[in-house]
């Protein structure tokens, strides 16, 4: 039995700072023990399990996600980001207007929610269920319209803002028991040597040892701390720092378009998700929850600042013409095809039939700031290598307007934690390359999978998009 154990999980013992029982079979009990409160660690620079750099919502759902699992709720971690907001527990007023920054989160981002105990937070706080959308196209041939009830389910999605799921994360994290420690700052550099396999690794070496055989990564931030930690997560966004750092390569380009985002209101609420084919690309109108909805209206560079910059009332004219009669008349038969961003949120739901035709509520009042954002898509070659991988926008970034981006990080955090478990489980080294490359092996097809069908969608090539569409409901099971 002795045996049996030392073996399956002898490459963690360098991480114990208590003697280690023999009879002991619970490796998260044996990952728990930490350096913290040691001064003679502390000053060589702490040590965790991992060091998660970036604190958005991708970064977050991972320890989220890790804080549920018998098998790493014990491990200790480290969390870099200088947002200030990480460091307030509940950062939302109830008064406060809504953010102009929203996500629209798929059935499988709120199962994943729920499992990790974040999804009951969500619902304190202003979003949106929707169980109806309607898409159709500036020439009148046609329009199309998906009910959730046609599918048996309840909702197609829900939009939601972004603080307001940063907030129910951040809040869920501080609720559990993972020893977690926030550093309000931000990674400049990280070292990892060679790996020393001659080293006996036991629970007297000191940090500075296991670095210099290959055993931890190091860690230097802005305000001059440094850490060390087994394995260095990079959930820091499409610039990711960690990325460059760890030399992954991307393939990417940039189109040339732009998306204008904002939140807007209206004198009902609204419960349909909108998104209508312009000359220049579609614009989508999705329900915030009270009477708020949220605008991603993809144009040119030259439209966006000219968008941006006119006057509330000329830019509430302008959504109201491209929501309504504008560019063209509205569709007198559902005969528009499939090509709609929304495709990944309907899954199995065909077309309803018989429900006709809407004019979405008219837009009263501008609610936010308007904002422009760059539209380009970018993809690390590679998601991980030894002691470090990558998730979400630093893996993968996609354009905004079809608002799959955040979705594909959340299945990335959930799919990284449920492999370290496993590593944990069977008594690997989290950091080894080989158990990260499992994480990679996992989701690249499927990140690679929705990147071509948004590209396919932004350069209009709709063969492409019916062919990748049917591919992807296969991959995505959402
Ligand atoms: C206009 C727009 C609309 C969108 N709408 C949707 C949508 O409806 N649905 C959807 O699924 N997705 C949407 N997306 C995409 C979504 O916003 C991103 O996919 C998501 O924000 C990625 O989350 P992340 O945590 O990976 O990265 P980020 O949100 O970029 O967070 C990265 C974090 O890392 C921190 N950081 C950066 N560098 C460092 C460093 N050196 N050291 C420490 N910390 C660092 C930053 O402070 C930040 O907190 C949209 C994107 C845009 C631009």
């Amino acid at each position: 039995m002795k045996r049996i154990v030392a073996r399956k999980f002898g490459s963690n013992f360098y991480r114990l700072r208590i003697p280690w029982r023999p009879f002991c079979t619970d490796a998260s009990q044996i990952l728990s023990r930490s350096n913290a409160g040691d001064p003679k660690k502390e000053s060589e620079g702490q040590q965790y399990d991992i060091a998660i750099v970036g604190g958005g919502m991708v970064g977050l759902a991972l320890a989220c996600s890790l804080a549920t699992r018998p098998l790493t709720k014990h491990l200790n971690i480290a969390i870099i980001d200088s947002n200030p907001a990480l460091g307030r527990k509940h950062f939302i007023k109830k008064e406060d207007l809504p953010d102009p920054r929203v996500s629209t989160v798929t059935p499988a981002t709120i199962s994943f929610f729920k499992d990790i105990g974040a999804w009951q937070y969500v619902e304190r706080h202003r979003h949106a269920y929707f169980d109806k959308m309607q898409v159709w196209d500036y020439t009148g041939l046609g329009y199309a319209k998906y009910n959730a009830r046609d599918a048996d389910r309840d909702v197609l999605g829900c939009v939601v803002e972004n603080k307001v799921l940063l907030s129910s994360l951040l809040s869920r994290v501080q609720d559990t028991d993972l020893q977690k420690k926030i550093y309000p700052s931000r990674l400049t550099s990280m070292s990892i040597l060679p790996n020393c396999s001659s080293l006996e690794v036991d629970s007297t070496l000191s940090v500075t040892t296991l670095f210099s055989h290959g055993r931890l990564v190091k860690l230097e931030l802005e305000d001059g701390n440094s850490l060390y930690a087994k394995l260095l997560v990079g959930a820091d966004g499409g610039k990711s720092r960690v990325r460059e750092l760890a030399g992954f390569r991307t393939t990417g380009w940039n189109y040339s378009q732009n998306a204008i985002i904002c939140t807007v209101e209206h004198a009902v609420e609204n419960h349909c998700a909108w998104q209508r084919f312009l000359p220049a690309g579609p614009i989508a109108l999705l329900p915030i929850g009270d009477k708020f909805s949220n605008i991603v209206w993809t144009m040119n560079s030259k439209e966006s600042s000219e968008f941006k910059s006119m006057s509330e009332d000329d830019f509430l004219k302008a959504v109201n013409y491209a929501l309504d009669y504008g560019y063209g008349p509205h569709p007198t038969s559902s005969l528009l095809g499939n090509a709609d961003i929304f495709s990944w949120f309907k899954g199995d739901i065909s077309r309803s039939a018989n429900d006709c035709f809407e004019i979405p509520p008219k837009v009263v009042k501008l609610a936010s700031e308007r904002m422009a954002f760059p539209l380009s898509l970018r993809h690390a070659n590679d998601y991980a290598s030894k002691r470090v991988v990558l998730i979400g926008d630093a893996a993968h970034t996609v354009h905004p307007l079809a608002g799959q981006g955040v979705n594909l990080g959340f299945g990335d955090a959930s799919t990284l934690s449920s492999v370290i478990s496993e590593g944990i489980a069977v008594g690997i080294d989290i950091g080894e390359v080989s158990l990260l490359k499992k994480y990679e092996t996992d989701r690249k097809p499927a990140n690679v999978m929705m990147m071509a069908v948004l590209d396919g969608f932004q350069k209009g090539s709709r063969d492409c998009y019916y062919f990748l569409e049917d591919l992807h409901k296969c991959v995505s099971g959402c």
